[in-house]
């Protein structure tokens, strides 16, 4: 069956012209799919019977049925466990700030990185997500609030860079007029730093914020924590980042779990600050979720503050992440490894 929710406005001219159909039919098609988001060929009134027929038999809508949902009592943030076609499972976070509504999306049903600290890959990798997929999570949380989606990151279950080609689609797609047209610049990619993939990534040239899992200055930590460090250092990801902001003029965030006794000390932040010295970017130190596995516990505030003073003081700009949803406690991936352990 063909998964025609994945498909670009050129694509679906190619389809429909192989039908015998006119081109201007699949800008109509992409509308009824991405701006009404009907369920059936059958309600896309302004196509031909026939055509409507012929799609019916050979395509198929994608769509995400809500399984659970959690709402934040604290601060409303929303998360949703959806269950998808072959049955399994899936988690997005819809977070709720003064400027707008972010929606954090997941790009793989789990994830084969293994960084010690997740609670995503501890159950294994089972498939990568369709661009459908991964879009039909931006539409879900639109229709069951009624509100915009103003922001997306790329920061749920799964390692985007992994699965580039469907997420690359999704980035298309999601900035169609004819769809949701959200500009990439309001868009975050996240990755545990797939340097082949950044290189790929950078050729592209696209607006989107490209955020790095760093968590650690020296290989030695890096590798005890992220499997990826073992394939490529800390030096050749920072190289790679250079390049891509370089190509790009896009400021790179990155992204720094403080675990206590782990990666949080003054002298750790100081290395930080002297991997980063005159690049283009910004950090986002986040307080370590606790995830059962691996028994790391979270920095005291004292020491979370002197880290952020230690990279301030050198000039690079640090920002502390606020927990959101800590009442529905959910990290990502905890809702989908709940869902298994009930079946
Ligand atoms: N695979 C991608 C995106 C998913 S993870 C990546 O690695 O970037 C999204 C972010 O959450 C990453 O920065 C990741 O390192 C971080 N993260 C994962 N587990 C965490 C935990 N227990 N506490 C805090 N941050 C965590």
């Amino acid at each position: 069956m063909i998964d025609i929710k994945s498909m670009t406005i050129p694509e679906l001219e190619e389809l429909l012209t192989g039908m015998g159909e006119k081109k201007f039919r699949a800008a109509q098609l992409f509308q009824w799919l991405h701006q009404k988001q009907v369920t059936t060929f059958d309600e896309m009134k302004n196509l031909p019977g026939s055509l409507r027929e012929k799609l019916s038999q050979e395509a198929v809508i994608t769509r995400l049925e809500t399984e659970r949902k959690l709402t934040s009592q604290l601060d409303g943030t929303i998360k949703y466990l959806y269950r998808l076609a072959d049955g399994n499972h899936l988690e997005s976070v819809l977070m709720r700030y003064k400027h707008g509504n972010s929606l954090c999306i997941s790009s793989q049903v789990g994830c084969r990185m293994g960084c010690s600290f997740c609670a995503s890959t501890k159950a294994g990798f089972v498939r990568h997500l369709t661009a459908s997929e991964i879009l039909e999570q931006v539409y879900a949380a639109g229709r069951d609030t009624g509100e915009r989606i103003s922001g997306i990151v790329l920061m749920g279950i799964g390692e985007p860079l992994d699965n580039f080609d469907n997420v690359m689609q999704f980035l298309r797609l999601v900035s169609t007029p004819e769809g949701l047209n959200l500009s990439h610049r309001h868009i975050s990619l996240s990755t545990c730093g797939l340097v082949d993939r950044i290189y790929q990534l950078a050729e592209l040239d696209l607006q989107i914020t490209l955020s790095i899992s760093l968590h650690a200055t020296d290989d030695e930590t890096r590798d005890a924590i992220m499997p990826v460090n073992h394939r490529w250092k800390i030096g050749e990801l920072m190289k790679a980042c250079e390049a891509y902001t370089q190509r790009t003029h896009r400021r790179i965030s990155y992204e720094y779990a403080l675990i206590s006794g782990v990666n949080d000390s003054v002298e750790e932040a100081a290395r930080l600050a002297a991997l980063l010295k005159g690049s283009l970017c910004h950090v986002n130190l986040i307080p370590v979720n606790y995830v059962a596995e691996a028994g790391y516990h979270q920095s005291s505030r004292q020491r979370i503050y002197a880290f952020q003073k230690a990279l301030t003081d050198r000039g690079i700009n640090a920002t502390i992440r606020r927990t959101l949803g800590a009442d529905i406690n959910a990290a990502c991936g905890q809702l989908r490894r709940e869902a298994m352990k009930q079946e």
